[in-house]
């Protein structure tokens, strides 16, 4: 059997080189795009502007492969959406409805291998690493099935993205592609639990996406009992890390703060934290923890959660509250996957 590539892997310049094996001339990979990406094509059939000989090359070399959705939950301010894959593999989006725009949540792996303890996308073992045409699905599909113009796009979905680096690398170049999604560069947004080398890797990419790092503790002590990468890459090789990014850079890294009561949520966890980020390009962004029935942590009350935002806060370093979205829908990543998993 002949493997058949799906189109919506391939970047543009991945398409030109496939072209110049065939003698076409590489502004034909323009004209596959639109079709794709603007006019949004099932069929090779439909580009009409290709010789029906070109059209039975691309036949005999590649799919057009959509994600077929299994399941889709909403609330006011989100749509949450469970994907079948070709492979019968199960993967999740969100989309967020911000006042400034649309944004989606994306998976990026089938599973994940990082296993921190609060996370339900962590529970489920890594079946097999998404490939980019099945993250521009997610994309494609959300679009088509409700009407939304995607604005901006996080990989924070079921995954650990640098743990599926190339693939990554390959969905962000054609999303950010002007003749794919086109959507601009600081939109994007990849998030990582903190896979060093591929930290360092990021900063040599050349487009300017936004880098999240989820640390969720202020101390070796606590982030070894969450997150098991702790062991491999602590907190002070993941922040020295963190600031040869940014000085190469020149970007602001984002810090991901999980507020787990009784875990990471104490004063003593804030100052600490204070002393940690002090003088580093970076802002905090603290997470409500969303409770799933699965795990035992709990998510900080309101007073602890204002109490840790004004130490930080009062001692200079910038920190937002992330929105809750999808009250009523299993809104954290993994959960609605992880229902219909182990159903
Ligand atoms: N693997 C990557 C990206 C996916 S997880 C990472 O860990 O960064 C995206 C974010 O959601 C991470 O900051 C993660 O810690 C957080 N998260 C996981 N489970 C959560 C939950 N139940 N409630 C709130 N945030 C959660
Ligand atoms: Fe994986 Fe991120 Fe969940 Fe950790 S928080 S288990 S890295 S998806």
């Amino acid at each position: 059997m002949i493997y058949m590539t799906n189109i919506y892997d391939m970047t543009r310049d991945e398409l030109i080189a496939w072209l110049e094996t065939k003698n076409v001339k590489s502004f034909k990979a323009i004209q596959i795009y639109e079709w794709l990406y603007v006019h949004r094509v099932k069929t090779f059939d439909e580009m009409t502007n290709l010789k029906k000989e070109f059209i039975d090359e691309l036949k005999n070399n590649y799919t057009i492969d959509q994600l077929s959705i299994k399941k889709r939950e909403e609330s006011e301010t989100a749509l949450k959406y469970l994907f079948e894959l070709k492979d019968q593999n199960l993967i999740e989006a969100v989309v967020m409805k911000h006042d400034y725009g649309i944004s989606v949540c994306v998976s990026s792996q089938i599973g994940c291998n990082m296993g921190c303890a609060f996370c339900e996308s962590g529970r489920l073992k890594k079946v097999r690493d998404l490939l980019p045409g099945e993250i521009i699905g997610q994309l494609l599909a959300i679009e088509e099935n409700s009407g939304l113009k995607i604005n901006s796009v996080v990989i924070m979905g079921i995954g650990e993205p640098f743990d599926n680096y190339d693939n990554i690398i390959r969905f962000l170049n054609i999303v950010n592609d002007a003749k794919g999604m086109a959507i601009g560069a600081r939109h994007i947004t990849v998030s990582t639990s903190g896979i060093v080398p591929k930290i360092k890797e990021f900063s040599e990419f050349p487009l300017q996406i936004n880098l999240a790092i989820s640390l969720h503790a202020p101390n070796d002590e606590i982030r070894n009992r969450i997150m098991k990468i702790n062991k491999v890459y602590n907190i002070d090789t993941l922040m020295s890390a963190i600031r040869e990014y940014s000085t190469k850079t020149n970007r602001r890294v984002t810090i991901e703060y999980v507020m787990l009561k009784g875990i990471n949520d104490s004063k003593e966890c804030a100052y600490e934290l204070v002393d940690l980020l002090k003088g580093m390009n970076v802002y905090v962004n603290l997470i409500p923890y969303n409770e799933t029935s699965h795990l035992e942590f709990e998510k900080s009350s309101t007073k602890k959660k204002d109490e840790f935002f004004e130490i930080l806060n009062k001692n200079g370093i910038t920190v937002t509250v992330r929105r809750e979205f999808g009250g009523g829908i299993s809104a954290a990543c993994g959960q609605l996957r992880a229902n219909e998993v182990e159903r």
